[in-house]
Parts: C-alpha cells; structure tokens; sequence
C-alpha cells in the first residue's frame, strides 16, 4: 500500500507509512452510522477489508471463475493458481512451508480438524487435555466434545488478576496426563499477549502436544512460527482484513501424515473404488470438496497488503493507538478496565459503573461508534471476573486518534445518560 520507507523498520518504526491513505484504502470506513462518522472499534470480531481484497475478489468472479485443481482448462489453472498462491503467501507470512498449510474456513474449523483427527483417535481415559482460562470458546467447546467421547478429562489453566496466564500454575499443570494444550496466543477480550514460545518449550519438554489460537494474534505482529515451536497454530481470514470463511491451519508435518482426514470427499482423494479409498497427500487430504475459492483469492490478496504495510509497522501503530486510548479513558470516571497486561494487543475490555454493557453499546451505536459488547465467547473468563458481559473497543492500524477522542466524547455523554 502506502510503506515508502525502502529500509527495513526496526520495531516500533512507522517511518514512510502515510495512515491518512491507508485508511482511504478502506472504503467501508467513510459510511456515515446514524448520522455520525462511522468509528469502527469492533476489530477483533472482525476487520474491515481494503479495496485490493475487494477487487481481487470482485476479479476472480469476472475473469477466472472455476473449480480448482480439476479442470484442465484456462480458468481452471488460473483459479488453481491463485488458490495455490494464498498458501503460498500465507506461508511467506508465517515462515512455514506451504505444504503444512491446511486452508479452511477459519480458526473454529481448524480447532476441530486439531480435535477429531489428532485427538479423538488419540486421546484416552485418564488423559487430560489442558486449557487456558482465557480461551474462546473456539477453543474450548471442540475439546469438551472430544474428552466426551474418549474419555479425557479437561483442566484448567488458571491466570491472575491482571488478565496475564499464571505461568508457575500452567506449567505445574502439564502433568503427564496432559496430552494436549490449547492456549491462546492473544485473548479476544483481554488482548493479553501470551508468552506462547516459553509454554510451547516447556510443552515440548514434557511430551504435550500444543494447539495454539492465533485468531487475534496473525493480524497485529509478526509472527514466525518456526520460532514459535507449536505443533498446531489456527487462524482465521477474515481478522487480517481477508474476506469470512477463510483460515489455515498450520500443522507440523509428521502430524499431518499421521492424522486421518476429518471429513471426505472430492479433491482429499487419489483413488477412490469400493474396495478403498487412497487418500492425497497433506494438506490436500484435509481439504475435501469446492473450497472457498474467492475468498482465498482475497485473502492472498490481504497478505500482500499487510506484508506490504508491514507488521512491524502494523504493531507499533496500533501500539501508539492504545497508548491514546488508555490515556484518554484513565480519565473517565467509573470505569472497570479488565486486563493489564504488560504486553497487551490494542484491545480494552471495560465495563462502567451502574450501566449495562449492551446498553451502553446500543447508545454508543446511536453516537457512530461500533463496539462489541456480551460475553465474547469466552464465558469462563467472565467467570472469573464476576461479571455477566463487558464492553470491548478493539482497535486496528486504519483506526485515527480523533476516532479514539470521538469515542470518549461518546462514552462520557452516554455514561451520563445512564448515570
Ligand atoms: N479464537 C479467537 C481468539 C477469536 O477471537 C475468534 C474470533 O471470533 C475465534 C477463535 C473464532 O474464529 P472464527 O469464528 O473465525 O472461526
């Protein structure tokens, strides 16, 4: 998009990015909302998507429209090249190889494929699948169904008060029942930032295969997965300002041979008679049936939006972003933050005294500004605070500095309403 700075930037660097243009990239955020300008802070629910992605969508349609890896005309090839490239690209991103990329419709999909073919042929009674506090729900319930069929049992992974994971109690945890941890890598509510590369050594050392949610995570910094040493990291499409419906699933190899395919179909298939079935190599074995062909056009076309901005960047805009806003609402009085993490993605849950969070989400919507507000699917982490729902502003690089002063200026009127 708008990087003109050639140098590579170190972390915290913004040089050369021109935000004011990057933001005109994103035709959605120039709508009006009840007749105010839009202020869109529901970015971990989901992005918003440059032109580039809606065009490359809007281009397959209109020039290379066809089913891939089948036909052996034109269309054909070109759409199985553009579908192949995202794998590709989405690799470069991730620094992993292309074949370890098994492409589904986001992390909930990817979190199930993990489930019933790692786990589920695996698992065992007595065994324990061990699960972080902080998990969405994404990662929790496909765990729930599986220990129900095999007979695991699920533990908890607890944390402390600041919305960071208890690290002495997660690795007192990873006793040798433990099979399995599912950890996020940033949390959708509290935007805590876990230390996912210690845990994964401490895992590996103890013989716990690792799922890790990177949901929140892939969007907002750089992650190199190699330097991660998970053995499966999830994510999802339509966060990194890619269209719904897409996602991967990153998976060590030997994992990806050894495990059996979750669902059948075309395309997963080498041969296929009555007598038996001889299944294609990973990760086409996981990919059965027409995939989501556009929308994986679309996200290739994401990936060389965001690697073109940079992640670097891309972090330490939304870095300097969060500074404002937590600046700005440690002014505002009765206000509940939850989560203080010291390495925290720009995501501030909140609650404000006396006032109910969908009241004061539905009276912010009627001001222009776009939060989420409930339980986040993440309800045993709002257990463990003690409350029914909070109100979450979560932010991306295209979000301004008078979009975080227009949404205080709403927060205090409403504030005042209910007050
Ligand atoms: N995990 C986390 C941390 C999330 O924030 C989300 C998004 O809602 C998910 C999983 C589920 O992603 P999806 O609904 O795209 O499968």
């Amino acid at each position: 998009p708008h990087a003109t700075d050639a140098a590579a930037p170190g972390p915290g660097a913004q040089a050369g990015v021109d935000w004011g243009r990057v933001r005109a990239d994103f035709p959605l955020l120039y709508r009006s909302v009840h007749d105010h300008p839009l202020v869109y802070f529901d970015n971990a629910n989901t992005s918003q998507k440059p032109s580039a992605v809606i065009e490359a969508m809007d281009g397959y349609y209109r020039r290379f429209n066809a089913n891939v890896s089948r036909a052996v005309h034109q269309l054909g090839s070109e759409a199985t090249e553009a579908y192949e490239a995202s794998r590709k690209k989405l690799a470069g991103l991730l620094n992993v190889r292309a074949d370890e990329l098994v492409l589904c419709s986001g992390t909930t999909f990817a979190i199930n494929l993990v489930a019933y073919s790692w786990a589920l042929p695996r698992l065992k009674p007595g065994d324990v699948i061990l699960v972080s506090r902080m998990e969405h729900h994404a990662n929790i319930v496909p765990w729930q169904l599986v220990a129900e069929r095999t007979g695991a049992t699920i533990r908890v992974a607890e944390i402390n008060d600041d919305g960071t994971l208890d690290l002495d109690a997660l690795y007192a945890a990873m006793t040798p029942e433990v099979k399995l941890l599912a950890v996020a890598h940033v949390s959708n509510l509290l935007g805590t930032v876990n230390p996912v590369r210690a845990i994964c050594r401490e895992a590996r050392k103890r013989g716990v295969v690792t799922v890790v949610d990177g949901s929140q995570a892939v969007p907002h910094r750089r992650i190199d997965l190699a330097a991660i040493g998970c053995d499966f990291y999830a994510f999802t499409g339509h966060k990194m300002c890619g269209p719904t419906g897409t996602g991967a699933l990153w998976a060590r190899r030997e994992h990806l041979q050894a495990m059996p395919p979750f669902i059948g179909g075309g395309e997963m298939i080498r041969e296929v008679s009555f007598e038996g079935t001889v299944f294609n190599d990973p990760p086409h074995k996981f990919e059965a049936g027409t995939p989501n062909i556009a929308g994986f056009v679309g996200l290739g076309a994401a990936v060389d939006y965001l690697q073109a901005l940079g992640l670097e960047r891309i972090e330490a805009r939304e870095a300097e972003l969060l500074a404002h806003l937590n600046e700005e609402l440690a002014r505002v009085d009765g206000l509940r933050i939850f989560g203080h993490a010291p390495d925290k993605a720009a995501v501030v849950s909140f609650l404000v005294e006396g006032a109910h969070a969908h009241d004061l989400a539905t009276l912010l919507d009627l001001e222009g500004v776009a939060i989420r507000s409930g339980q986040h699917c993440a309800h045993p982490l709002l257990q463990f605070y003690g409350v029914a729902a909070t109100c979450r502003a979560s932010l991306a690089f295209y979000n301004t500095h008078e979009e975080i002063d227009a949404f205080v200026a709403a927060l205090r009127k409403v504030r005042g309403l209910l007050g």
